[in-house]
């Protein structure tokens, strides 16, 4: 008998009523189902819960024997229910006693009933119960009692995960309240305990039973409205910097929005008596268990922008929440978040930040290196993490390690206590090196600089114990800026830089925006390879105004000091040489307007692009520094791309090619007599350090966090002895060189 449209909206507000009532958890649940039972005219209608062990426990029923609640269970896969559960989408059985996979329960009672139909209650996509519906007759169950029944066991786990249906134990079970544990890929080095925090707070549903369908159905439909303009008008403006979106999620996201199925669906779900958030769960965690099932892992991906177009809906329903950075956070905040650019990092108080995790991202990226530059432990490469969390649990992210714990027992908790106990005297260790000058067993002097890109990066000047800022990345105040930032601010924080530095020696590397570095006002081309795109010196030499305001403000800020000005992705001589020209047409303007001009001034080339190697004896002697840009250099050498985790480890920087490049520039800066230091990533790595000193690098730069490791290991290493060990090596060994440079290591107590 097919049940009238009204039908279902009668018993979502029945409901209603019944969850508000202040009666026991069970008695609430006894009432739903003998609700349930009567709206849909069956004799029976169950509620199964999922438990700690996974099993389907009989919560309440109308109809079966009263006696086997929380006395039937049923294992995932097992009986009617249990298949359900796996499948995580309606059945029906009109002769449920003929079905193979039918598990007969005496004690249920339940043998007189022929019709069966089940649905899965999910959350998330998973399913943490069954609600199931029987008849004495053999009969078929109409598509609009199937989607009724759906809505209601959506409501009921709304209502469950928020603890208003069960026992706090049962609700815990269902929040999955259980340790677990993720690998993950260290980005930044360090031990934190803290709490969660999402980044894009989840939203929570607490209105789920409309009061009028109509104004639902408007609120969605302008909802809908706003969101695709946003996305269509943002792809239109090229502004795929915003929150860090990329163009492939921003057209994902549109096909969602214009999908004729997934509104449809969401259409249903309202005609049903939801309200317009509640639709968009309950067609989000629908659409969630199916794709969760596909084999495809494809499929799995597309979870995500389902996710995050409905977080961005109900965001709109509600109102309107920014990120967590925003918002009140608590002291010891782990941010957990899907991706994130540099600049919603730098949004967090830096006081309350312990650590971050992400679920994309590779290593070299640039929130990674803002991490490094806040000292943060951080992971990315974190899968499912954001699906098994909820703010406020307890986390620890070890990057040492290279781990996630949520929710630790104990023991675990203690064993990193004392880890972190451990760090701390260490970092003191390091801390007491901070004014032992860096020098090999057999004498020979490393300079240590730091990297920085920030104003708070200075203090590290002073606590590492570092001669100088060897790579100051003058982009982060570029992007972290919501418009271009103009001469004057430049200057000023230039000028700031300079001040704290004092006498030791600052190398400004000019803009170099462009690969994965976007400028959020700068609408650019979109490039099909971005690293080796319109970047860096191309732009600057393009758009001279830009490059020319940048230099402007450096000599400004530098009147009466030295200064040093380094040039980024130099590919070719003439490069350099156009480069220079502006500079020294900019101080001949500074000239002309009587301004006092920079005690001393150096230009610099990067050497990160591989086909200078074989002009070195021609750039060389035009420039007054160097400096190995090794990440890129890596990256160009092995053609993989630095940000993209499946390639970007495939290949060690200590592979031979790797070494003999590097080897290459060492020699010809001695030939030509310039001053060479390397800034890339590995210059922070004791083991990367070490082999750079052996290559004959006497001058590197790093992430601050990393000076005292490093330094300890040049205290215990004779260089003379590892240039010896690479030379034999490099003869005769054709994949990276880790391994023997570890056993180097441990014979000569280098301390990596
Ligand atoms: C490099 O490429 O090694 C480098 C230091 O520059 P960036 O990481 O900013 O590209
Ligand atoms: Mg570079």
């Amino acid at each position: 008998m097919p049940v009238s449209v009204g039908a279902p909206r009668q018993l979502l507000r029945r409901l209603r009523e019944v969850m508000a009532e202040r009666e026991s958890a069970q008695a609430r649940l006894d009432k739903v189902v003998v609700l349930i039972a009567s709206n849909m005219v069956a004799e029976v209608c169950s509620l199964y819960l999922q438990r700690r062990d996974g099993s389907f426990e009989l919560f309440a029923t109308e109809g079966l024997n009263p006696e086997s609640v929380h006395n039937t269970h049923l294992k995932s896969g097992e009986g009617l229910v249990g298949l359900i559960a796996e499948q995580a989408e309606p059945m029906q059985f009109p002769d449920a006693q003929r079905h193979p996979a039918f598990s007969y329960r005496p004690e249920t009672g339940e043998e007189i009933y022929h019709s069966f139909v089940g649905v899965p209650i999910l959350r998330g996509g998973h399913t943490i119960g069954v609600l199931t519906v029987q008849n004495r007759t053999k009969r078929q169950y109409s598509d609009e009692e199937i989607e009724a029944l759906q809505t209601t066991a959506m409501v009921l786990a709304e209502t469950i995960a928020s603890g208003g249906l069960v026992s706090e134990e049962v609700s815990a079970e269902q929040r999955r309240e259980l340790a677990m544990r993720f690998p993950g890929l260290p980005i930044s080095e360090g031990v934190a305990l803290g709490h969660v925090v999402l980044h894009e707070p989840r939203i929570v549903v607490t209105r789920l039973i409309a009061e009028d369908i109509e104004l639902e159905r408007r609120r969605l439909a302008q909802a809908i409205e706003d969101l695709t303009g946003s996305i269509d008008s943002m792809m239109e403006r090229g502004d795929m910097a915003r929150a860090g979106e990329h163009r492939e999620v921003l057209e994902a996201f549109r096909m969602f929005a214009h999908d004729h199925g997934w509104r449809r669906r969401l259409d249903e779900a309202l005609l049903t008596g939801l309200t317009a958030e509640a639709a968009v769960q309950r067609v989000r965690n629908d659409t969630r268990a199916r794709m969760l099932r596909m084999p495809d892992p494809h499929a799995r991906d597309r979870l995500h922008d389902i996710d995050d177009l409905s977080n961005r809906l109900l965001r709109l329903l509600s109102g309107g929440v920014a990120t967590a950075a925003t918002g009140s956070l608590p002291q010891d905040a782990i941010v957990i978040a899907r991706t994130m650019g540099p600049a919603e990092l730098l949004d967090y108080d830096r006081q309350r930040l312990r650590g971050l995790v992400l679920e994309e991202g590779g290593a070299a990226s640039h929130v990674a290196i803002v991490a490094r530059a806040l000292g943060i432990a951080a992971l990315t490469q974190v899968k499912g993490v954001l699906e098994a969390v909820e703010p406020g649990d307890a986390a620890i992210v070890d990057a040492e390690g290279g781990e996630l714990h949520v929710r630790p027992t104990q023991e675990v908790v203690s064993a990193y206590a004392d880890k972190v106990r451990f760090r701390a005297r260490r970092q003191a260790q390091y801390a007491a090196l901070r004014t032992v000058p860096s020098v090999t067993l057999d004498g020979e002097r490393v300079a240590l600089h730091i990297n920085a890109g920030l104003l708070f990066d200075l203090p590290h000047l002073d606590q590492s114990g570092a001669v100088g800022i060897g790579l100051f990345r003058t982009e982060l105040q570029f992007m972290i800026s919501a418009t271009f930032p103009r001469l004057e601010q430049q200057t000023r924080l230039y000028k700031a830089i300079l001040d704290a530095a004092g006498d030791r020696p600052v190398v400004f590397r000019s803009l170099d925006v462009g690969g994965d570095k976007v400028l959020p006002y700068f609408r650019a081309a979109k490039e099909e390879n971005p690293a080796i795109g319109w970047r860096a010196i191309r732009m600057a030499l393009d758009r001279p105004a830009l490059f020319r305001t940048q230099i402007r403000a450096l000599l400004r800020a530098a009147a009466g000091r030295e200064l040093r000005i380094m040039l980024p992705m130099i590919a070719d001589v003439s490069e350099l040489k156009a480069a220079r020209a502006l500079v020294d047409r900019e101080v001949t303007i500074l000239k002309r307007h009587g301004r006092p001009e920079p005690k001393s001034l150096m230009v610099g080339a990067m050497i990160e692009v591989p086909a200078l190697l074989w002009q070195l004896d021609r750039v060389l002697p035009l420039a007054d520094f160097a400096s190995v840009g090794s990440n890129d250099l890596m990256q160009f050498l092995f053609a993989a791309d630095r940000g993209n985790m499946r390639v970007s480890e495939r290949f060690d920087p200590l592979n031979p090619a790797g070494l003999k490049a590097l080897k290459l520039i060492v020699e010809a800066a001695k030939k030509h007599e310039v001053p060479l230091t390397l800034c890339g990533e590995m210059a922070g790595k004791p083991l990367e350090a070490m082999t750079l000193i052996g290559l004959g690098f006497r001058s590197i730069s790093m992430a601050p966090a990393s000076v005292g490791p490093v330094k300890a290991m040049i205290l215990s290493l004779d260089a003379g002895n590892l240039g010896r060990r690479i030379e034999e090596l490099l003869e005769c060994t054709d994949t990276s060189l880790r391994e023997d440079l570890k056993r180097f290591a441990a014979e000569q107590g280098v301390q990596i």
